[in-house]
């Protein structure tokens, strides 16, 4: 089994071939890339398109086991696939959380049914409530690639500091999510304008970047390893840029909706946009465009949050926080961040590659074809119905994007072409 891919514009930044280029996959690897490649028993027309790394995200959460209403691993996956991704890493705050062996095997057995790769992110202490750490080690054996509490902070510094070196241990990192609940308080969307004339109570940036600088300043006295999840504050990335001109290793990620929306669209109480960290002002949203541009943040992620209707269409304060991301981050990106698709595919792929140390995020001869191709110039109006992910919860419904994902491609096969195969 031949694929060839025709015509389309290769953007390879992390591999040394690119441009005006055919790709030839045999057997789920890239057998060459180049000109008058030969025959093929299946060809894809490219013309005009883009040749992608196939995209990964880092942070995304699909539900299984427990929250099946949700959104469950294949679901989840082929929303995925849709949205031009070729692996995920699923957060661990699945019911029973992901803090051990056996809910580790389920998924990964799940997994193989699935419509990408899936490397998943362990917890880091048990029953993410911050007082024992996990059995790293084993969960590392079974393919977990980082550990993570995502969904809620590991508010002891020294559970920190332990989680981050007994990670260390194990080739792996801790992926922080920074809120210092103290801070937080009863807060459900951004301290500010828009939170005093809703009435509603606030989150300060301070909650964020407090913790930030906590476990930038553990990271860099002991030489770990740190990765911050979903930056949304100028402060939180001026804290990043500074750590990362002192050599300290530090990585981190933004989602989509950060550079995307701002807390007016809270308006009207409107809970698709309630989202932990919130959405910021239109200042952040600046930084984190910025911050996106010039290197301090180093990957896109989704942070997928998929939810049932019933628990958004509530009051604000009691609505569940999280946006629904696949199918839409690549669009978002071309259309608030960039047109300059080197950066995209360092952020969609090429970044996140190296952050979880997986293979990827380069298309080489020799090398699993995981590829993603993608239109630049089309633009479309975003529908509730058109999202195929369980979870519609997201506030761009309505908006005008542009760029969209035509194809994608996991080990040589075809799993979107404008429709999941
Ligand atoms: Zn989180």
């Amino acid at each position: 089994m031949t694929l060839k891919i025709c015509g389309g514009e290769i953007v390879n930044p992390a591999g040394d071939k690119s441009g005006k280029l055919d790709i030839l996959i045999e057997d789920g690897r890239i057998k060459a890339i180049g000109k008058d490649l030969g025959e093929a028993s299946q060809t894809i027309d490219a013309g005009g398109k883009m040749i992608f790394p196939g995209f990964i995200d880092i942070h995304c959460h699909l539900r299984e086991p427990g929250q099946e209403y949700k959104e469950d691993i294949i679901s989840g996956t082929k929303a995925a696939a849709r949205g031009g991704y070729t692996a995920v890493c699923p957060m661990p705050n699945t019911s029973p959380v992901m803090d051990n062996a056996a809910v580790c095997a389920l998924v990964m057995e799940r997994a193989k049914q699935a419509y990408t790769k899936v490397y998943p992110v362990g917890a880091a202490t048990a029953g993410l409530m911050g007082k024992e750490l996990t059995e790293m080690g084993e969960l590392a054996a079974m393919g977990c690639v980082a550990f993570s509490d995502d969904g809620r902070p590991i508010e002891n510094g020294a559970m920190m500091r332990t989680a981050m070196q007994y990670a260390a241990t194990y080739g792996a990192f801790i992926m922080a999510h920074e809120e210092c609940l103290d801070l937080k308080g009863k807060g459900v969307m951004n301290e500010g304008y828009y939170s005093t004339i809703l009435g509603l109570p606030g989150i300060p940036r301070a909650a964020e970047e407090a913790m930030i600088a906590r476990d930038i300043i553990l990271a860099e006295s002991y030489g770990l390893r740190v990765h911050i999840q979903h930056v949304s504050t100028r402060g939180g990335i001026e804290i990043i840029r500074a750590a990362k001109k002192r050599g300290v290793k530090v990585t981190s990620e933004t989602a989509p909706h950060y550079f995307s929306g701002d807390d007016s669209l809270c308006r009207g109480y409107d809970a698709r946009a309630k989202v932990n960290p919130p959405l910021r002002t239109c200042d952040d949203v600046e930084a984190v465009k910025q911050g996106l541009l010039d290197g301090t943040i180093d990957a896109i992620a989704t942070d997928h949050a998929p939810h049932h209707r019933d628990e958004k269409n509530i009051e604000f304060a009691l609505a569940a926080s999280g946006i629904s991301g696949f199918e839409t981050a690549f669009s978002l990106a071309v259309t608030n961040l960039t047109d300059d698709a080197g950066l995209l595919a360092r952020l969609f792929a090429a970044n996140p590659a190296n952050i979880i140390g997986k293979p990827g995020g380069v298309l080489k001869e020799g090398a699993a074809a995981d590829i993603t191709i993608a239109d630049m110039n089309i633009e479309y109006i975003l529908k509730e119905e058109d999202i195929i992910s369980k979870g519609k919860n997201t506030p761009f419904i309505g908006q005008k994007l542009k760029g969209v994902v035509t194809q994608t491609i996991v080990d040589g096969k075809l799993v979107f072409d404008g429709e999941i195969l």
